[in-house]
């Protein structure tokens, strides 16, 4: 349990009654959801269907429900039980079938080692104590050969001023104090924690938000945004 930040867990919590509300604070992660479906997607072959897949830090299911949408037999885990209520709930609404569990992803990989096709772990780097830790852990998880996907912020000035002033001060795309400048990561730290495992880079895309069409766009720049494909 050492590896949780409970003050960013209970942020979590607290706001977990609106995950599926798209006009909410999780818009920008309904916004980019199709975006990182498809890039999934794309780099695992084309398709997802019958992939077992693990979604880590999972929230209230919005990635994990559009890969179970896709005939992947899908398993989220997550820290904040509030989230994970609404994740349950929310299959009720869409049909779908994802097994949800709230357990510590180094636990979980004690217990299920080399057993998934593709590991997920968007959006929640930044929010733990150790994210290297993570990251050794999906990489136990993955079946050798398998496919991993992290994405995260990158910590340098223009990140300061877009991820935390621009988008929780002055466009209030995310409530105030969503996130710690900090605890952002550099793709150079993510990738020398992803050595340190056996896994290998394979590509990485920057996630941009463009103000004045408010919309979300896969690109070169990483400076802000960054998604990761690793495989093992
Ligand atoms: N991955 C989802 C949600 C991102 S929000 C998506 O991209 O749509 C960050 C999530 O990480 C929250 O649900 C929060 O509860 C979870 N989280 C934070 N610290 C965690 C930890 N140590 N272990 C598991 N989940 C954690």
């Amino acid at each position: 349990m050492s590896n949780v930040d409970f003050n960013e867990v209970d942020k979590f919590a607290a706001l977990a009654s609106r995950w599926w509300d798209k006009n909410s604070e999780f818009k920008p992660l309904h916004d980019i959801n199709p975006l990182r479906l498809n890039y999934i997607k794309e780099k695992c072959g084309g398709s997802l269907k019958g992939k077992k897949i693990l979604d880590v830090g999972c929230g209230g299911g919005i990635l994990a429900e559009s890969l179970a949408k896709e005939g992947a037999i899908v398993t989220g885990i997550d820290m904040a039980e509030a989230g994970l209520e609404v994740a349950k709930l929310h299959l009720l609404e869409s049909g779908l079938s994802v097994d949800y569990q709230k357990i510590p992803v180094e636990e979980f990989a004690e217990q299920h080692a080399g057993k998934f096709d593709i590991v997920t772990c968007l959006e929640m780097l930044e929010h733990v104590p150790d994210p290297a830790s993570i990251i050794r852990a999906c990489a136990v998880l993955a079946k050798s050969g398998g496919q991993l996907f992290f994405s995260t912020l990158n910590r340098n000035a223009k990140s300061y001023l877009f991820a935390i002033v621009g988008a929780e001060y002055i466009l209030k795309l995310l409530p105030q104090g969503t996130h710690d400048w900090d605890k952002f990561i550099q793709p150079s730290e993510m990738d020398e924690w992803a050595r340190r495992t056996d896994l290998t880079l394979k590509n990485m895309i920057g996630m941009t938000y463009n103000p004045f069409t408010k919309a979300y766009k896969l690109e070169d720049d990483v400076s802000v945004n960054y998604l990761c494909f690793y495989q093992k």
